[in-house]
């Protein structure tokens, strides 16, 4: 693969552009792979990376059913911290967190990794004794963190309403080195350092079936025919149970839709992440000019990839109160993604019952700020069967009750 630099991008700007070739190889499925991983969303692509980079475990396929990074990866609003308040939780998200800092030099990718900073308001007593004491657990974690007061909130954020009628804003909790990156961008950086190791990505092709021999994985059913592997992962988001289903077993999940929208673009007048639980709505400003809108998931079980209505007013009406400015805006776009959410709002990176095949799901509505971390971890346990980021996240903790409860961190934000 060719990489970037600043000598390759002026030689294409005097050729026209034509000499960059493709950023991911199109290959038929092979017969038979070390590694089939199902879903090439972010997560699913970075631990077919990581296997690669990490274990040298080349001969992998990753089964898209529709296009690369066209699932929540590509729908996502892309807000990236590791302020969790569980250690487990803290140790994996900051993980990530640290492996974006330099993922674009790792990928030779610009996944535009932006560490503008993350405020979580606090505007009830409630949340100013939730979020103080999250950043003492931070401060123990070694994850930086800092309990901020609405002066400090206000100068950085003008935009920002702190006195408002219903929820004044009595604080913030502060991830200086939080942000953004763009999602698809992390998604076709990874994409291409995959076809660079020599790593099969068919889009367009649909896994129906997981076909089992004495207990162990044997291979997969597609639309594009079977596929024989040694080891399968299943990195499907919100088709996790589907999946799981296909393999024989259960998963503690339910998929339903979180929805986000992008106002027109206007000049830049915010230049961190903003979220705010209460009132239930969260607002960053895009390189474009856009202002980005998310609120919560629709409270029914559902794989529509649209979310309902009322969401948007109720989100809408939220973040007016607190940003005012905003209310002259009109709305670019809507979309949702089909989230999966265990009931201790922490993912599953897991072995199963069937031998060889292997889950990584249960982000909910929070997973993309952990994609590198959790490519690395997953990785790690598909290669050696153990891993010490992913060893609290196993499936069997809900039968035995050990959950990594997030509620508070994950529950409602991004
Ligand atoms: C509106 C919205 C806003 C969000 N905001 C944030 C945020 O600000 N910060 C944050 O950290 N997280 C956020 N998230 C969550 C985040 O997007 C997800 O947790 C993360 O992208 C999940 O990545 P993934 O790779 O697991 O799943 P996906 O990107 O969904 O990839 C799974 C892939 O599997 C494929 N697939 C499914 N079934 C099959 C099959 N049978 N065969 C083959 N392929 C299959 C799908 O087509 C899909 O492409 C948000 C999500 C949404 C929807």
């Amino acid at each position: 693969m060719r990489r970037f630099s600043a000598f390759a991008i002026a030689r294409e700007a005097f050729r026209n552009h034509e000499g960059w070739g493709r950023t991911w190889a199109k290959r038929p499925p092979g017969k038979r792979y070390d590694v089939v991983i199902v879903g090439a969303g972010g997560h699913g692509l970075a631990t077919a990376y990581y296997l690669g980079k990490n274990y040298g475990i080349t001969n992998v396929a990753i089964l898209e059913k529709g296009w690369l990074g066209g699932g929540n990866t590509g729908r996502n609003t892309t807000i990236i911290r590791s302020n969790y308040l569980q250690d487990p939780s803290a140790a994996l998200y900051e993980k990530a967190r640290s492996l974006y800092e330099t993922l674009s030099q790792d990928l030779n990718y610009n996944v535009m990794f932006s560490p503008r900073g993350v405020i979580m308001l606090a505007q009830t007593h409630h949340e100013v004794r939730g979020y103080k004491r999250t950043v003492h657990a931070n401060a123990l974690q070694g994850v930086t963190t800092e309990w901020i007061g609405p002066q400090r909130v206000k100068e950085l954020c003008p935009i920002m309403n702190i006195d408002g009628p219903r929820y004044p804003v009595l604080g913030g909790l502060w991830q200086a080195r939080g942000g953004t990156a763009r999602h698809d961008a992390v998604a076709w950086g990874y994409a291409r350092a995959c076809t660079d190791m020599g790593m099969d990505i068919i889009q367009k092709c649909e896994v129906t079936g997981v076909r089992t021999e004495g207990g162990r994985v044997a291979g997969v059913d597609t639309t594009q025919g079977a596929i024989d592997c040694d080891k399968l992962g299943i990195v499907v988001a919100g088709h996790s149970s589907v999946l799981a289903e296909k393999a024989g077993f259960r998963l503690p999940l339910e998929s339903v839709a979180l929805q986000a929208l992008v106002s027109e673009p206007i000049k830049p007048c915010m230049d961190v992440v903003v979220m705010a639980n209460t009132v239930h709505g969260y607002m960053s400003q895009s390189d474009k000019g856009e202002m980005v809108v998310g609120g919560g998931t629709d409270g029914f079980v559902n794989y529509t990839q649209r979310g309902s209505f009322h969401h948007i007013e109720e989100t809408l009406r939220a973040l007016v109160e607190t940003f005012p400015m905003i209310s002259r805006l009109r709305m670019l776009r809507q979309w949702g993604g089909i989230v999966d959410v265990t009931g201790d709002r922490s993912p599953i990176l897991s072995k199963t019952p069937v031998k060889g095949v292997f889950v990584n799901c249960g982000w909910g509505t929070g997973g993309f700020k952990a994609i590198p971390g959790s490519g690395f971890a997953m990785a790690e346990l598909m290669a050696k069967g153990y891993s010490p980021l992913t060893a609290e996240f196993g499936m069997e903790r809900f039968r035995e009750g050990r959950f990594i409860d997030e509620s508070v961190a994950a529950g409602v934000a991004h």
